[in-house]
């Protein structure tokens, strides 16, 4: 089957009793056993499984191309149970761009608890070959990145890791799997925030980890999520698995209405700078069309000008939205400096949009007002 219809159909059988096409939300926390003590259902218990759980793992792995997926509450509990199914004294390599909290997480959580990282700029292959180390348990990659929205090799990555015994991670979380193929590429792992595209209207928080073959890092993984008790509820597997469904469309569309923008963005005397591998003269451009089938629906801006500049093209929107996170149908507009503090590698006069579904003639007048209202022009 093809990505469009793995994702309308994969985890789904009309449900027993009633026939139902849209599944039931199964709250039961408990399984009858039959007789003779087995469970017919195939569950027993919610937090070792659930069927709106399974039917969403099932989905995953069927869209990533992988042997299994675990579902998490959060891409956050995702990522930490990836890192958590490591040992003392292991190392983390991760890409000094990949999501602000991963960083966060191995900073804050994991180096006093004895598993170190190091941070370097997976877009220079030579810089992620020179900081394997004989420990290096896990390369923790991320692409496109973001605030930057900046292009690494995945199977180049995932070759340096497999050559130093270490797994390898993708978090795929912006490109999705309709428009990147990880696990294909050779990493052994693909992260998940469902939180964005896979959810798709910005209402329901989870995460996951696709593998590409059975062994122990998948069964480490399941143990995590079973003893740790870190699983989604039903109605929040039920609601991202159905957020699938329509994942192809809402990727294409956000692709062209994003690469629309960012050629609108190019040419306007108000942006210094558009970061969008779609874009021919962007840095990534060339990996991202190779490795990508399209570009994706995040891209960044620098405003001319400084901070107050950026601040006040971003006060003047009125269609787009000022918040944080990407993924639903929304447009979303950030400042990402002042989102991620001290530590941030965004330039003060970067915005960085999460393109949505709107008509892109109404998000261009909208930057358009914005811009002219925003930016002391030749000033
Ligand atoms: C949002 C996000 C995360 C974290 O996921 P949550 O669902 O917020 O916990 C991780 N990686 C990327 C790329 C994200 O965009």
């Amino acid at each position: 089957m093809r990505m469009e219809t793995l994702a309308v159909k994969s985890g789904l059988e009309p449900d027993d009793a009633s026939k139902a096409i849209a599944p039931p939300i199964t709250l039961s926390t408990t399984f009858e056993r039959g007789e003779d003590g087995s469970y017919p259902g195939g569950f027993d218990y919610s937090r070792s499984g659930n069927p709106n759980r399974k039917a969403l793992e099932a989905a995953l792995a069927a869209l990533e191309g992988g042997a299994e997926a675990v579902a998490f509450p959060s891409g956050m509990a995702a990522t930490f149970s990836v890192i958590f199914s490591l040992s003392p004294g292991d190392h983390v390599l991760a890409a000094d761009d990949a999501y602000y909290g991963t960083g966060v997480l191995l900073r804050e959580q994991f180096a006093e608890r004895g598993i170190e990282a190091t941070f370097v700029d997976m877009a220079e292959l030579g810089a992620v070959r020179a900081a394997m180390r004989p420990n290096t348990r896990l390369v923790w990659m991320e692409t496109p990145s973001n605030p930057l929205i900046r292009v690494s090799d995945i199977e180049a990555i995932a070759g340096i890791a497999r050559d130093g015994g270490a797994l390898s991670c993708c978090d795929n979380t912006w490109a999705t799997p309709l428009l990147q193929r990880p696990l294909e590429l050779g990493a052994d792992l693909v992260m998940h925030s469902t939180t964005k595209y896979f959810g798709g209207h910005s209402d329901v928080t989870g995460g996951a980890v696709i593998v590409r073959e059975p062994g122990e890092a998948l069964d480490a993984l399941r143990k995590i999520q079973t003893d740790g008790g870190l699983i989604p509820s039903p109605f929040d597997a039920w609601l991202t698995r159905r957020g699938l469904e329509s994942l192809a469309p809402r990727m294409a569309m956000h692709c062209a209405n994003a690469l629309e923008l960012a050629r609108f963005l190019d040419a306007h005397p108000g942006v210094a700078r558009v970061h969008y591998p779609g874009l021919e003269d962007d840095p990534g451009h060339r990996l991202a069309s190779r490795q990508m089938s399209d570009f994706g629906g995040m891209l960044a801006f620098d405003v001319v000008g400084g901070r107050d500049e950026a601040f006040a093209v971003a006060a003047a929107v009125k269609i787009i939205a000022r918040a944080t996170s990407l993924g639903g149908t929304h447009s979303l507009i950030e400042h990402r400096a002042s989102i991620e503090g001290p530590t941030t590698r965004a330039p003060e006069n970067l915005l960085r949009m999460s393109v949505g579904l709107e008509h892109p003639e109404d998000l261009k007048e909208d930057l358009a007002r914005a811009l002219a209202h925003g930016v002391r022009q030749g000033h």
